[in-house]
């Protein structure tokens, strides 16, 4: 019987996965494949917080498979060579996959699907990851979006697919190669940073529908009015799964569309149409992972500084608020989207870094590292991107602290030395009395650092180096 390979790649389920879908309807036995590319996405290739999530994903791929009377065959090498091996070695009638839109990913596989047409082999992808792909949504001209809100109305005017149902069986091919074991894969890093990932999201027993369920049983009405603060359980985490493909968006907007609806519904709907945003920027400007969308930013008079970078992603800056945010992404893998606007808005306008920095260090150590999400999410801090804040609006960072961490329960969680500091000074140590910070055990400088910049002198001197690119 002839095989077909479904290849698995940033849809990491059984669930709602329509390549999987198309793969048995063929009528071919099935080999399930992960290829860890060690040629991946030209210069974004997956930071080691995304392959730590990386490795469990496809240990409970494996296990879903398994379930369905199938298992999942793992292979680390060029994409092309693995392919050329299997194609020679097996009678390989189609290969099916779910699409990505990355600009490296989306030239590999153009190269890929002709030389598997070369051989004779029928090749089919599909929309895994998105509610609608970046071409089906085009402005009354037929243009790409720039602006989130108009985008959004055109996403609501578009009914979004079903999402479809596990296969309760998947058809194994008989003749399958033997799996490289999943350590083999080194995802998991050789020194254990990793304890505290462990910790915050108990990888093991995590499963995308239990989040879900757990999220919109406990915390979708809130969601609205509970998203901002840090220290609340107000959102769903659920972003690591959607870039790895644990869930399908499809499944997510589904469940919620059953609810009745609220504010909270309506929400965090928006918020997965931010997603598609993201997606949709990516895919009509892919050069925007290195550069500016708005191209005058090419020309920002950035000043690059090592000692000021490191600070940053060590959570030495002296701002309490940036410090935290920098400590909870080193510690879970993950940070609140309230505090990575604030950490990025702080390196890039207080700290004059280029966002491109911000971005490669988010890559490295988030679990939820997206081409897409990331790249607009520093080009909105940046002032430079599609719908991005102004550059003159510069956040700051003891207000932000004061309005989305009042009492301090987050600060004080990862910036663990200021735990005895009163709430009035937390955002801002270095206002409290000596005699505060002596009974708070603080000594400025020693045990937390003095502030890196003066606010008022930090947020002129962006002002001015926007003046200069006008
Ligand atoms: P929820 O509030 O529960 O939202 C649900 C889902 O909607 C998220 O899982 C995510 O897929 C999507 N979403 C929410 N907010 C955004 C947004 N602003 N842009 C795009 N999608 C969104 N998100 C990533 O997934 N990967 C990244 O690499 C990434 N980098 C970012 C960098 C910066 C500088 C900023 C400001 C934001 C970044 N985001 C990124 C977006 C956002 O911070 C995260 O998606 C969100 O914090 C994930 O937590 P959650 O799943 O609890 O979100």
């Amino acid at each position: 019987m002839k095989t077909a390979i479904l290849w698995f790649r940033n849809d990491l389920r059984t669930d709602d996965n329509p390549a999987l879908l198309a793969a048995i309807q063929s009528g071919y036995a099935i080999m399930p494949l992960f290829i860890d590319d060690i040629e991946e996405q030209g210069a974004w290739p997956a930071g080691a917080a995304s392959r730590w999530w990386l490795h469990f994903a496809l240990k409970r791929l494996d296990r879903q498979l398994r379930e369905r009377g199938s298992r999942l065959v793992l292979r680390k090498g060029s994409v092309s060579k693995v392919f050329d091996h299997l194609c020679e070695q097996y009678d390989i009638a189609a290969v099916y996959w779910n699409r990505r839109y990355e600009a490296a990913v989306i030239q590999r596989d153009a190269t890929l699907k002709l030389s598997l047409k070369k051989r004779g082999i029928d090749t089919r992808s599909f929309n895994g990851s998105l509610l609608k792909e970046p071409w089906e949504v085009a402005t009354g001209d037929g243009n790409p979006y720039r602006v989130f809100t108009p985008f959004s109305k055109a996403v609501a005017k578009q009914s979004i697919a079903e999402p479809q149902d596990s296969p309760m069986n998947i058809p194994m091919a008989a003749k399958c190669p033997e799996s490289i074991e999943l350590d083999d894969l080194n995802l998991l890093p050789g020194i254990r940073w990793d304890k505290g990932f462990h910790a915050f999201w108990n990888p093991e027993d995590w499963s995308a529908e239990g989040e879900l369920e757990l999220f919109l049983r406990k915390s979708v009405d809130s969601y609205k009015k509970l998203r901002d603060y840090p220290s609340e359980r107000g959102t769903s985490r659920l972003s690591p799964a959607l870039h790895w493909g644990d869930i399908s968006p499809r499944r997510i907007f589904n469940e919620l569309s059953k609810l009745p609806a609220s504010e909270g519904r309506d929400c965090y709907q928006r918020e997965l149409i931010w997603r598609e945003f993201a997606y949709h920027v990516l895919y009509h400007y892919p050069k925007t992972p290195e550069f500016p969308l708005q191209s005058k930013f090419n020309e920002f008079p950035w000043e690059p500084d090592s000692e000021v970078l490191t600070a940053w992603q060590n959570g030495r800056t002296g701002y309490p608020i940036v410090d935290a945010g920098m400590r909870e992404l080193w510690q879970t893998g993950w940070m609140h989207n309230r505090i990575r606007m604030v950490v990025a808005s702080f390196l890039v306008k207080h700290l004059l870094q280029p966002w491109q920095e911000g971005a490669r260090w988010f890559w490295n150590t988030l679990v939820d590292a997206d081409l897409a999400s990331n790249t607009l999410g520093w080009q909105w801090a940046g002032g430079c991107g599609a719908d991005a804040a102004p550059y003159f609006r510069i956040f700051n960072p003891m207000i932000q602290g004061q309005k989305f961490d009042p009492q301090g329960h987050y600060t004080k969680r990862f910036v663990p030395e200021l735990k005895n500091l009163p709430e009035k000074y937390l955002h801002m140590p270095w206002e409290a009395p000596s005699g505060v910070l002596k009974k708070a055990g603080v000594l400025l400088g020693e045990t937390y650092p003095l502030p890196i910049v003066d606010h008022k002198t930090a947020r002129a001197r962006a002002l001015k180096a926007l003046e200069k690119l006008k």
